[in-house]
């Protein structure tokens, strides 16, 4: 038995320089039953929906320099609130005078002076944001199913009309009946929209369920191209959205950290390198730039990342067991550049990182210390700095910094003689 199989198909798809994963996303097995796009388009709402996550606030500076770092990563579409707050006004006014790359849309209620604000501000485009559900339409508004519909293509027109970019967003279909959203989408489809975003706004499909309603929908889109906007509930976002563009989807709304109501929506660093390194799917995004946005957004909205959040978390790339590094080497050596990762943390602008804890042995400590430039000759000594090391880190119940580090050594070797 060979040790890999490295007779499996389309090799080089899942083992590159930057990524060695499993063949079998590859097989034809699995490829027969998907048919993605080529590119999927991604349209960042961090700054509108980033703005409904309680307590996230941003200034006209903030939201310029976020829509600024969107802009240089690559992201399609940038959507903006202005009719939030005089600052996301001035920021929209301040944005189109920028000339970015990114289309800037407005979130727009099928109120017309939404429309009139951003046609005033100069702005691109509009995402269509109304009630997608006909219960939610029932007993929040006392609206029957055909004035749903009635009252979406109606701003859908008058945005049309008006030379706008229009991506109409009907939300919580997924709890609304299907045959609705399908006549809800044919009639978004008629009146000729750009795109047609579909909402799991709870995050509550499940992946099958998700395809099933994705490959409908597309039907009754025909040529529409249509998106999605779904939340993470449920821990499903990324999932969900996978399964989306193996269904066909060509768009996807995402905020940076995955910020939004509730625990949010799908995460950009997470999808971006899931659709490029495992559905091989492109975008425009430039994935060595995603750590530095991430940080960017941290800062601003003051929502601390998870150490254990994939891509950007403070663990991703984190060893700090002397075995997993002696293993890192080995795998390098004998030609595996990723070693005992899944894709190199280069890949999305990181660095490998080793810290020592509790869980770190003598060698491991050693090692950092020489990387410190402490150089600890005897064995016996660098036992005992290594059992310090566990006790402090036990105490702490954390990683041992390397000020402390060197603290721990240098009193054991000017203790007791170097
Ligand atoms: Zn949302």
């Amino acid at each position: 038995m060979e040790v890999v199989r490295l007779d499996l198909p389309n090799k080089e798809k899942w083992d590159t320089e930057r990524y060695w994963l499993t063949p079998y996303n590859w097989i034809d097995e699995v490829r027969s039953k998907i048919s993605p796009p080529e590119r999927v388009v991604l349209h960042d709402a961090t700054i509108r929906e980033g703005q409904q996550m309680p307590g996230v606030a941003f200034k006209r500076d903030e939201i310029v320099m976020i829509a600024k770092a969107l802009d240089e990563l690559g992201i399609d579409r940038i959507e903006l609130i202005p009719f939030l707050s005089k600052d996301d006004e001035e920021a929209a006014k301040e944005l189109v005078d920028m000339g970015l790359n990114a289309k800037l849309l407005s979130f727009v209620s099928w109120k017309k002076e939404d429309t009139d604000l951003a046609l005033k501000l100069d702005l691109e485009g509009v995402v269509l944001d109304f009630v997608g559900n006909p219960w939610q339409g029932k007993v929040f508004w006392n609206l029957k199913p055909e004035e749903i519909i009635e009252r979406g293509v109606n701003a859908a027109l008058y945005a049309k009309d008006h030379g706008l970019y229009v991506v109409a967003m009907p939300w919580d279909d997924f709890k609304a009946p299907l045959d609705f959203v399908e006549q809800n989408v044919k009639a978004l489809t008629e009146a000729h929209v750009d795109r047609i975003t579909i909402c799991d706004t709870y995050g509550d499909a499940l992946p099958w369920a998700m395809e099933y309603v994705m490959k409908r929908l597309k039907k009754a889109a025909d040529k529409t191209p249509l998106e999605l906007h779904i939340h993470n509930d449920f821990g499903l976002a990324t999932a969900g959205a996978l399964v989306a563009v193996a269904s066909g989807v060509e768009g996807l709304h995402v905020t940076v950290n995955g910020l939004g109501e509730r625990v949010g929506l799908l995460s950009l660093e997470e999808i971006a390198v899931a659709l490029e390194f495992l559905l091989g799917v492109k975008t425009n995004i430039n994935l060595e730039k995603l750590y530095e946005i991430s940080k960017i957004v941290e800062e601003i909205s003051k929502v601390k990342v998870a150490v254990n959040k994939p891509i950007v978390g403070a663990n991703q790339f984190k060893y700090t067991a002397g075995w997993i590094t002696w293993m890192h080497r080995k795998a390098r050596e004998a030609g595996k550049l990723t070693g005992m990762l899944p894709f190199m943390p280069e890949a999305v602008g990181r660095q490998l990182d080793y810290v020592v804890s509790k869980g770190s042995g003598a060698s491991f400590v050693a090692e950092k210390l020489a990387e410190l430039g402490i150089t600890v000759e005897d064995p016996e000594k660098m036992k005992i700095i290594a059992r310090k090391v566990k006790e402090t880190a036990n105490t702490l119940k954390s990683t041992v910094p390397d000020s402390l580090l060197i603290k721990i050594a240098r009193e054991v070797l000017e203790k007791e003689g170097k």
